[in-house]
């Protein structure tokens, strides 16, 4: 076992700016990530609204803050936190089992996974014409007709990206407004290869070996075929926390309930990012809530 001030669960914007500033006051920092550093925000094509960046690629912010902090010292394993208990005991997915981490203090930072349509062809073809991620996949479908499913800023962001990869892009949501910004709308709207179809959802994904054809089902139960080579599955996310609800309170949506903010219901177990209940998920709110969740943690953690 070895013993650290501060274990981060999750190396997303939240875990990340957590870590950089207890790095900053000399603490001793572990930070566990399931898979690759920056979370959501690494989906990003671009990021326009993080204040005194004008414009930034997903990407290289991760990069830049994953660096950032690596450079003051952050120890970082790509293991995946399968229980915490509450005298702080950290126990992964690690192979040698019997290996257990132990701080004075955890941060949970896990964020939100995408979620899912839960129709018919949607897992037979992920990575076959299915995606969560236009930035990442988009490039595989340069000159065809492409599908876009969802109504927020994800969603709209994605359309605005594959319009100049994609001879075609439908975007398709089940209302007739979106969640989305209207900056993001009025540049769609001014596209000549992008049609929206709105009060539908997707009911199906069909093909042999890859994607060949959607099902879309409108407000009146009309179904229709649409011939298309991916659809970008953009529905919102929801978070995974079951394996912490030993320490933790989970909404119904299974959100971390937090008081005033970071404290969860176990002493110096704290909570900052989307995988909080919260009214605004953005990069902004997730760095604020990281750099409190560490500075209380750090003046909890000796008293
Ligand atoms: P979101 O805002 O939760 O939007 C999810 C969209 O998917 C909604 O329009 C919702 O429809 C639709 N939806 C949900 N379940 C569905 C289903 N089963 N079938 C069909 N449609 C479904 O998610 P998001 O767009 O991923 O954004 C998440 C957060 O990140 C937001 O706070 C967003 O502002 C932020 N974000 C910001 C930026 C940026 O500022 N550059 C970029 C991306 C994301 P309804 O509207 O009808 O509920």
């Amino acid at each position: 076992m070895t013993d650290y001030d501060l274990i981060i669960v999750g190396a997303g914007p939240a875990g990340l700016t957590a870590a950089l500033y207890a790095l900053r006051a000399n603490k001793k920092v572990l930070i566990f990530e399931a898979k690759a550093p920056g979370g959501q925000i690494l989906l990003a094509s671009k990021v326009e609204n993080y204040p005194g960046i004008d414009c930034i690629s997903g990407a290289d912010f991760s990069n830049n803050l994953y660096n950032q902090v690596v450079k003051l010292g952050a120890e970082i394993k790509f293991e995946t936190v399968i229980r915490i208990d509450e005298n702080k005991t950290v126990y992964t997915n690690n192979p040698e089992n019997d290996i257990t981490y132990k701080a004075k203090a955890i941060i949970i930072a896990t964020g939100v996974e995408n979620r899912k349509l839960e129709i018919e062809g949607e897992k037979e073809f992920l990575g076959k014409g299915v995606s969560y991620c236009a930035t990442c996949d988009g490039n595989f479908y340069k000159g065809k007709e492409i599908a876009i499913v969802g109504g927020g800023n994800t969603a709209l962001e994605d359309a605005v990206y594959m319009s100049n990869i994609a001879s075609k892009v439908y975007l398709i949501h089940r209302r007739d407004t979106f969640r989305g910004e209207d900056m993001y709308l009025k540049e769609l709207k001014a596209m000549d290869n992008v049609e929206f179809i709105l009060n539908s959802t997707v009911s199906k994904i069909n093909g042999t070996d890859k994607l060949e054809s959607i099902d879309i089902t409108n407000n009146n139960e009309e179904t229709s075929n649409l011939k298309v080579s991916a659809l970008f599955i953009a529905v919102g996310q929801s978070p995974k926390n079951e394996m912490f609800n030993n320490v933790v309170d989970l909404n119904e949506q299974g959100y971390i309930i937090s008081e005033d903010g970071v404290h969860t219901k176990t002493p110096l177990i704290y909570v900052a990012g989307d995988v909080r209940v919260k009214g605004l998920r953005q990069l902004t709110t997730a760095v604020s809530d990281g750099s409190i969740a560490a500075t209380v943690a750090m003046r909890e953690m000796n008293k």
